[in-house]
């Protein structure tokens, strides 16, 4: 029987757990939370679907042991951003609680892959890597999934074409560096550019919502869980059934246009194995110095964290 931990039972967590149930993905979800009756709360209340969907059992606690036998460890847990406060504080308050955390998932899941949500994702997925000494394919985050998820669904109302039929990607960092890649932009293998209501200022319109998404959302209800809960819910399906879909993880990067040695979103096939490969896509000029941009953003906060 499959089984994922879900580390942090607040909005994205107990929503992602919501998103596995209705959709059948696993069989077993162990909820963890230092708040033992958030976890609790969010359990029973998703177990009291179950006489209407397929069957899935619970687990609830504060207690890392029931991250054992896990295939996927889901980690949403961490402090959020407080106003005024850098991504670089952010990093710095979210690394102490890695630092707890993973040894513990480590010692009751060695095998497990583990998927990094909480913020900033590109900074903790590294941090990860180094925490739980396991193989760089266990461990990814979600990345511009979500970007580029939300960006999709702009150009799609632009378009007036269904999203899943727009081909694009969000890369580099999960955050304020992040860039479309639009010189590969398609429908049916269309590039975007051809089609007879392309405008280039409407491109850069929903680019712009997609990057300032988060903080409109933020700003108007508190938080956002519904799509992250989708994201995190398809990415483990995507393990679970060896599905092989191709998703802009953040994982660690060797070289992909001389970027190196930090982790950020590129396509990438996401199996049983966890990062099945790596897709190197031809970027242009502008795209490769965003990359670049990005990498060395993440690289600075990253080296501080670190030394
Ligand atoms: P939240 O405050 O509702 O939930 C966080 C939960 O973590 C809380 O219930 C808290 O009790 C728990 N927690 C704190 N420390 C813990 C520990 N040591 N062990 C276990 N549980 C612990 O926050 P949220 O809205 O669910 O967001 C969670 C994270 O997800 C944030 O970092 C947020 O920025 C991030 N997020 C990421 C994306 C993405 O695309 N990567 C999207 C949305 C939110």
């Amino acid at each position: 029987m499959s089984k994922i931990a879900i580390i942090g039972a607040g909005f994205v967590g107990s929503t992602a757990a919501y998103a596995l149930v209705l959709q059948g993905i696993a069989g077993a979800i162990a909820l963890i939370d230092v708040n033992k009756q958030k976890a609790e709360g969010e359990a029973l209340d998703l177990e009291h679907s179950m006489p209407y969907l397929k069957r899935t059992i619970f687990t609830f606690g504060d207690d890392y042991a029931l991250c054992e036998d896990a295939d996927i460890v889901v980690i949403t847990a961490g402090f959020a951003q407080k106003q005024a406060e850098t991504r670089l504080q952010l990093a710095a308050r979210n690394a102490v609680l890695f630092a707890e955390m993973i040894p513990k998932i480590v010692q009751y899941a060695p095998k497990t892959i583990i998927l990094v949500v909480t913020n900033p994702v590109d900074i903790l997925t590294a941090l990860t890597i180094k925490y739980s000494g396991f193989p760089k394919e266990r461990v990814f985050g979600t990345g511009t999934t979500l970007d580029t998820a939300r960006f999709r669904f702009l150009l799609g109302e632009q378009f007036h074409i269904n999203p899943k039929s727009i081909h694009t990607f969000i890369l580099g960092e999960h955050g304020d560096s992040e860039f479309p890649v639009l010189s590969t932009a398609n429908t049916a293998g269309l590039k975007l550019a051809y089609l007879d209501d392309y405008a280039q200022e409407k491109i850069n319109e929903s680019f712009l919502r997609t990057k300032n998404a988060a903080y409109e959302i933020i700003s108007k209800k508190g938080a956002t869980y519904y799509a992250i809960g989708v994201v995190i819910s398809r990415i483990c399906r995507s393990i679970l059934e060896d599905q092989h879909e191709v998703m802009p993880v953040s994982t660690w990067i060797d070289n992909y246009y001389d970027v190196c040695n930090l982790c950020l979103s590129t396509p990438c096939v996401i199996g049983r194995n966890g990062i099945e490969r790596k897709i190197q896509l031809p970027l242009n000029e502008s795209e490769i110095a965003a990359l670049r941009h990005s990498g060395a953003v993440l690289k600075e906060i990253l080296d501080h964290i670190i030394q």
